[in-house]
C-alpha cells in the first residue's frame, strides 16, 4: 500500500523497492549508470534506521570517495527529516580501515596516533631504503619499487605471502626483502602508507579473532557502492567482516596466511573453522546470514589499474550463498540522446553482463563533438560553451569538465582565471600538495608524532638554520643504531661535543621549539599553535623576506591552511583528514564549474558536461595499449562509457588537431571512441573558439559537417575516411533516438552469461 508506506519509498519503482527493503540476507544491484543504485543504498540506509533494525553506529557504509560519503550523509537526512547523528561507519574502505586501526594501532605495532604516508613521503623512505642496500635508484627507481608495493598490498599481500618470482622482479631479486625492510621501517616510524589502513587491518583481523567478532558482531548491516571496482584487499576485508560472528572464529595463530584468490586458492574460505575457538566471542554469538548489499555496474569498472577486480561482482553469490540479484533497468538520469551514444559505445567492448537500459525521459540534445586547433582552442571554446550557459541561467554547479589526464586541467584553469570563471578542481589534492604547505604541515606532523621521521627530515633545516646533510646524517646514523627516531637522536645529540657548537645550538633551539609546541598543543587550539608554530619557527619569516614573485602567494596559502584547520576539532582530526583527502573541493556553496578526471568523477552527475581531449593516444591513453593491450583498450572504453554518463542533458566532446604532450607539439588523430558513437545522436559542430581556422584544409570541424556515416565502421581512423567521403551527400540527419524500449535497444544482452565475462 504506497500511501502507507513511508516517503522516502514511494519515488521508487519496483526493483529498486525489492533492493531497499530486502533487509535479511546478501543483496547484489547489478545494473547500469544512473539507474538509481546509490539511491537505493541511500534509502535502505534510511529504511534500517527508520525501522528500527540497526542504529547509526551498527552501519557499515562503503563509498568510493569521501565526497560521495558526505553527499550520503546529506540525502540520509533528507529522507529522514532530521540530521543523522553519528553514522561513524560511513566513509571510504581507506578511512574505515583507517579508523578501526587506530583502535587498536597498538596490535599491529603502531600506536594511535600513527601518520599516514603520503606518496612523497613514501618515495622518500623508499630512496633511503634502496641507498641504505647500495641499489642503484636510476636503474631501480624508487617510484617503480613503490608501485609494486601498492600493487602487493592491493591485492592484500604480506611481505612474507609475495609470490617468490614477482618478489625477485626488482633489485636483482630483492624485491621482497625491500618490500620487508619498507614495512619494518613504517612501524619504527610509527607510520602506514595507504595500503596498510587495509592491509594492516586485515592482518588485525587474522592474528586477533577477537577484535575481528567484535566488528563483526557490531556491523548488523554491511553496504557497498561502486562494488565492481573493489580490489582483493578490500574485497579480504568484506569478507572477514560480513561473516557471522560464530562462524568466523579464526585460529588466533599466524600460520594460516590470506590467500589471494589470483593463485586459484579459495580466498578466506579455506581458514574458516566454524565452531573453532568460540570462547572468546562472549555475547555476540549469533548465525544469522549477513546482511550485506552491494551495488554496481560491470560496465564502470575503471580501476583494474591499480587492482580491482571486476571479478568480485561476478562471484558475489557465489560468495554469499543465496544472494538475491536484482537488476535496475531504467536510468532516470540521462536524456535519450546521451545514454543511447553511451550504450551504443560501451556495446563495442566483448564479454560484458549485458544489461538492459532504457529512459522515458526526451531524447534532448545530441551529444556534440567538436574539433579544435589545439589545446589552447579547445579551452577558449569550451569557456565560451559556459559562458553562454551561464548566460541562459544555466548553474556553474552544474556543468563538469572531465579530463583523461589531470595535465590537461591547466588550460582550463588557466582560461577560467582569464574569463573571471570560478571553477573547482576536485580530485587532485592541489592545494595540499604545495611546498608550502607541506612544509607547513611537516612541522605540524611532528608535534602529532614525534616520531615521523620523514616530517622531521623535511623541515629540519627549513629555513635554514646551519643543519645541513651532514648533520642529518648523523642523526641518521644514530637513530639506526639505538633504533629510535631522528628525533630522539637529536635529542641525545645535542647534549654530546659530536656536532659543532653552532649547529649543536642551532639544534637545541628546534628541540626545544618541538618541546614548547608539544606542551601548548594541550593549552591552545590547534589553530592558535599552528599559527605559533609558523612564526617561531621562522617558516613564514622565511617566505616574507624571500624576493621571488610567488612568495606573496604562498604566504597567502600558508593563512588559508590556518584557515582550512578551523573546521576540524584538533589537530589530529585535521592531520587525518589531510592524508586520507582525495576528492577535495573548494567552497562547497561557490557556483562553480567542476574541474576533475574521469575516474573521480565516478557515481557523480551534472546537468552539462564536457570531455575534452578525445584523441588517440590520451584517451584511449597510449599507456593503457601499451601496458594491457586490448583489456586497457576495454577499460578506457568504460571510462568513456562513464564520463557520458554523467551528463544528465548536455554531454559535449572535444578532440584538439594539435597538442603539447610533454612539453612537443603532436599532431593527433581524433580518438576511435568518437567512431563509435551513433551517428543518429551526435551532432558535429564548430569550435566556438573559432581562430578562424575552421575552414583551413585538412583540419577543422567543418570537413565533418556533411559526414555521412562515421561510426559504421569500427577500424580507425574513421574519421579520416570520413573526411574522405565529405561532399558526398549531405546531412547525417536527426534520426530521432526515441526512449529505449527494451526491444528497440540495439544495446541490450551482449555477452550473455556472466561467466562470459573473463576466462579466470
Ligand atoms: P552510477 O552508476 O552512475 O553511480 P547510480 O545507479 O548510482 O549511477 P544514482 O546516482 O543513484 O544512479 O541515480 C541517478 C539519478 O537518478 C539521481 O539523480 C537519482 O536521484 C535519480 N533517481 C534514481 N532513482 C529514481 C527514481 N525512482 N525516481 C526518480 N529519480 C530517481
Ligand atoms: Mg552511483
Amino acid at each position: 500500500r504506497a500511501s502507507a508506506a513511508p516517503a522516502y519509498l514511494s519515488g521508487l519503482n519496483p526493483e529498486q523497492r525489492e533492493a531497499v527493503e530486502s533487509l535479511d540476507g546478501p543483496v547484489l544491484v547489478l545494473a547500469g549508470a544512473g539507474t538509481g543504485k546509490t539511491r537505493v543504498l541511500t534509502t535502505r540506509i534510511a529504511h534500517i534506521l527508520s525501522t528500527g533494525r540497526a542504529r547509526p553506529a551498527e552501519i557499515l557504509s562503503v563509498t568510493f570517495t569521501n565526497k560521495a560519503a558526505r553527499e550520503m550523509k546529506l540525502r540520509l537526512g533528507q529522507m529522514l527529516g532530521q540530521a543523522v547523528e553519528g553514522m561513524p561507519w560511513l566513509g571510504t574502505f581507506h578511512s574505515i580501515g583507517g579508523r578501526i586501526l587506530r583502535y587498536h594501532a597498538e596490535l599491529v605495532q603502531l600506536t594511535s596516533n600513527f601518520t599516514v604516508l603520503d606518496t612523497d613521503d613514501q618515495i622518500r623512505l623508499l630512496k633511503q631504503l634502496l641507498a641504505a642496500d647500495n641499489i642503484d635508484d636510476k636503474r631501480w627507481p624508487a617510484r617503480m619499487l613503490a608501485g609494486l608495493i601498492d600493487g602487493w598490498k592491493n591485492r592484500g599481500l604480506t611481505p612474507s605471502q609475495v609470490p617468490a618470482g614477482e618478489a625477485a622482479s626488482f633489485g636483482n631479486g630483492r624485491g621482497g626483502k625491500l618490500y620487508a625492510a619498507y614495512q619494518e621501517r613504517l612501524k619504527v616510524l610509527n607510520a602506514a602508507d595507504f595500503g596498510d589502513l587495509l592491509l594492516e587491518n586485515i592482518r588485525l583481523f587474522r592474528e586477533h579473532p577477537d577484535v575481528l567478532r567484535q566488528y563483526q558482531g557490531r556491523f548488523k548491516f554491511i553496504l557497498v557502492d561502486e562494488y565492481q571496482d573493489t580490489n582483493v584487499a578490500q574485497y579480504l576485508w568484506l569478507r572477514l567482516l560480513s561473516q557471522a560472528p560464530s562462524q568466523s572464529s579464526l585460529p588466533g595463530s599466524t600460520r594460516q596466511s590470506i590467500t589471494s584468490r589470483e593463485d586459484g586458492s579459495p580466498g578466506l574460505d579455506a581458514s574458516r573453522r566454524p565452531g573453532d575457538d568460540d570462547k572468546a566471542s562472549g555475547g555476540v554469538q549469533t548465525t544469522a546470514p549477513k546482511n550485506i548489499c552491494c551495488v554496481g555496474d560491470d560496465d564502470q569498472s575503471i580501476y583494474g589499474w591499480r587492482g580491482a577486480e571486476v571479478d568480485n561482482i561476478l562471484r558475489f553469490d557465489h560468495d554469499f550463498p543465496g544472494a538475491k540479484v536484482i537488476r535496475l533497468e531504467r536510468n532516470y538520469r540521462s536524456t535519450g540522446h546521451i545514454l543511447a551514444a553511451a550504450s551504443h559505445l560501451i556495446a563495442h567492448n566483448e564479454g560484458r553482463l549485458g544489461k538492459t537500459l532504457r529512459t522515458e525521459d526526451v531524447d534532448g540534445e545530441m551529444v556534440t563533438v567538436t574539433g579544435a586547433w589545439d589545446s589552447e582552442e579547445e579551452a577558449r571554446g569550451i569557456g565560451e560553451e559556459i559562458e553562454q550557459l551561464q548566460r541562459q541561467g544555466h548553474k556553474l554547479n552544474e556543468i563538469a569538465i572531465l579530463v583523461r589526464a589531470s595535465f590537461q586541467m591547466r588550460e582550463f584553469e588557466d582560461r577560467f582565471v582569464t574569463l573571471g570563471l570560478p571553477y573547482r578542481v576536485i580530485g587532485g589534492p592541489r592545494f595540499y600538495e604545495r611546498a608550502e604547505i607541506r612544509d607547513a604541515l611537516a612541522y605540524l606532523r611532528v608535534i602529532n608524532s614525534p616520531a615521523d621521521d620523514l616530517a622531521f627530515e623535511r623541515i629540519v633545516n627549513v629555513p635554514k638554520r646551519g643543519l645541513g646533510d651532514a648533520t642529518v646524517q648523523m642523526l641518521h646514523d644514530h637513530a639506526r643504531k639505538r633504533k629510535i627516531p631522528l628525533f630522539e637522536a637529536a635529542r641525545l645529540v645535542i647534549d654530546t661535543d659530536e656536532m659543532k657548537p653552532k649547529a649543536r645550538s642551532s639544534l637545541r633551539g628546534l628541540i626545544e621549539n618541538f618541546e614548547r609546541w608539544q606542551v601548548q598543543r594541550n593549552a591552545l587550539s590547534h589553530t592558535e599553535l599552528a599559527e605559533i608554530v609558523l612564526d617561531e619557527s621562522g617558516y613564514t619569516e622565511m617566505w616574507q623576506k624571500d624576493r621571488s614573485a610567488d612568495a606573496a602567494g604562498r604566504l597567502e596559502n600558508l593563512k588559508e591552511l590556518v584557515r582550512s584547520m578551523e573546521e576540524f576539532e584538533n589537530l589530529q582530526g585535521f592531520l587525518e583528514h589531510i592524508s586520507l583527502v582525495m576528492d577535495r573541493d573548494g567552497a562547497a556553496d561557490e557556483d562553480a564549474v567542476s574541474v576533475m578526471t574521469l575516474h573521480s568523477a565516478k557515481g557523480l552527475e551534472f546537468e552539462t558536461v564536457f570531455l575534452p581531449g578525445w584523441e588517440e593516444g590520451l584517451f584511449p591513453h597510449q599507456r593503457a595499449l601499451d601496458d594491457q593491450g586490448r583489456a586497457g583498450l576495454e577499460e578506457e572504453r568504460r571510462l568513456a562509457h562513464v564520463g557520458i554518463t554523467r551528463a544528465r542533458r548536455r554531454a559535449k566532446l572535444y578532440f584538439a588537431t594539435n597538442r603539447r604532450i610533454h612539453g612537443t607539439w603532436n599532431t593527433t588523430i581524433p580518438s576511435r571512441f568518437l567512431d563509435e558513437l551513433p551517428q543518429a545522436n551526435v551532432e558535429i559542430t564548430e569550435s566556438k573558439g573559432g581562430s578562424g581556422w575552421g575552414g583551413m584544409s585538412g583540419y577543422g570541424p567543418s570537413r565533418f559537417d556533411n559526414v555521412e556515416s562515421f561510426g559504421s565502421s569500427y577500424s580507425t581512423p574513421g574519421w579520416q575516411r570520413a573526411q574522405a567521403q565529405r561532399g558526398k551527400n549531405g546531412g547525417g540527419g536527426r534520426s530521432g533516438g526515441g526512449g529505449f524500449s527494451e526491444s528497440s535497444s540495439p544495446f541490450s544482452d551482449r555477452g550473455a552469461s556472466p561467466g562470459a565475462r573473463r576466462a579466470p
